[in-house]
């Protein structure tokens, strides 16, 4: 059992707690060259780590199923919004 931390109730036995994602952070990963050291020479070759930029999780909540789909809905109306669609 959990308490859901958007409207605070506290789950029925046995229902599932969806962890949502609340704030991001962007993030940058460098290169990692030597990232396939260690393996096969030839099955490594060109296929070293690029590295990128990327999306990490900064804060995260335990919500109840509902409170999670509302926000899922909530999150792509943002998104939507800020594309202006
Ligand atoms: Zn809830």
């Amino acid at each position: 059992m959990y308490r859901c931390q958007f409207c605070n109730r506290v789950s029925r036995p046995g229902e599932r707690a969806t962890k949502v994602v609340t704030e991001r952070r962007p993030a940058e990963y460098p290169s990692r060259g030597k990232a396939q050291k260690g393996r096969e020479a030839s099955r490594s070759k060109g296929q070293e780590d690029p590295g990128g930029a990327g999306y990490e999780i900064a804060k995260e909540r335990i919500a109840c199923s509902t409170c999670a789909q509302e926000h899922l809905a909530k999150e792509a109306a943002q998104e939507a919004e800020s594309l202006g669609i």
